[in-house]
């Protein structure tokens, strides 16, 4: 595999970009990978619903957008996206979730990391999932609205029913955007939007895939065997 922005990798700050359709296991994924290697996950989802729960003018501009599933305007994500990675936990490497999201964001990220004098090592990791799959998990999926852990009616209850196993709270809820109509039309925008960005990386040979309809360890496992001795 190829990697760009570099020559010399084993001084290279690792940026592990998770692509795939809503619902992949992204969020799942990511967290993992992160605990494994030690960098933070940014999921610029969760950057704009923070955003909305504090109420920023931001926030109230995008509640709109993510309800009804269509993507944010680029440069509003890309600053957001920006001020995150420029922060010190994120020197060491980063692995980002729903980032980038069209081609405009993809050339975006290039732009933001010229900006520093670092060398970085881009890998696109693509979660392969059907569209039948995405809907069928994604209208099972759920939270826990004290400390946002998520879980899924089909395969990931709390292991006390009603009760979180993170924080042991008792509240759930479904976001909004997981309802069926706005996912089919997360998967419209994905196919129109997010997979030129798949292709864009293709062209630079910094893409591997993964088959996502498998469960979440097993799509861990092979997940890791590559990064150990790639990353
Ligand atoms: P996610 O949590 O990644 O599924 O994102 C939820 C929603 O946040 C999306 O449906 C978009 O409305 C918005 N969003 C998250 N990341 C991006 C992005 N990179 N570009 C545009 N919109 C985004």
């Amino acid at each position: 595999m190829r990697t760009n922005n570099t020559t010399d990798n084993s001084q290279a700050i690792p940026i592990l970009i998770l692509i795939g359709p809503p619902g992949c296991g992204k969020g799942t994924q990511g967290d993992q990978i992160a605990k494994l290697l030690g960098i933070p996950k940014i999921s610029t989802g969760d950057l704009l619903r923070e955003e909305i729960n504090l109420g920023t003018a931001l926030g109230k501009k995008v509640t709109d957008i993510m309800s009804s599933g269509n993507l944010v305007d680029d440069s509003t994500v890309l600053s957001v996206l920006e001020r995150k990675i420029s922060g010190p936990e994120c020197a060491r490497g980063f692995i980002l979730d729903g980032f980038p999201r069209s081609l405009p964001q993809a050339k975006g990220l290039n732009e933001v990391l010229s900006k520093t004098s670092k060398k970085f090592k881009m890998t696109a990791i693509y979660i392969n999932v059907s569209d039948e799959t995405v809907i069928n998990r994604i209208c099972n999926r759920y939270y826990c609205t004290q400390c946002k852990t998520n879980y899924n009616k089909l395969y990931k209850n709390p292991k006390v029913a009603g009760l979180c196993d993170v924080c042991g709270g008792h509240e759930f809820a479904v976001r909004q955007d997981d309802k069926v109509e706005v996912v089919k039309n997360r998967l419209v925008t994905y196919h129109k939007q997010t997979e030129p960005v798949l292709d864009y990386y293709e062209k630079q040979d910094n893409v591997v895939s993964f088959d996502g309809n498998i469960e979440a360890d097993a799509l861990f496992a092979s997940i890791s065997e590559f990064l150990s001795p790639n990353i």
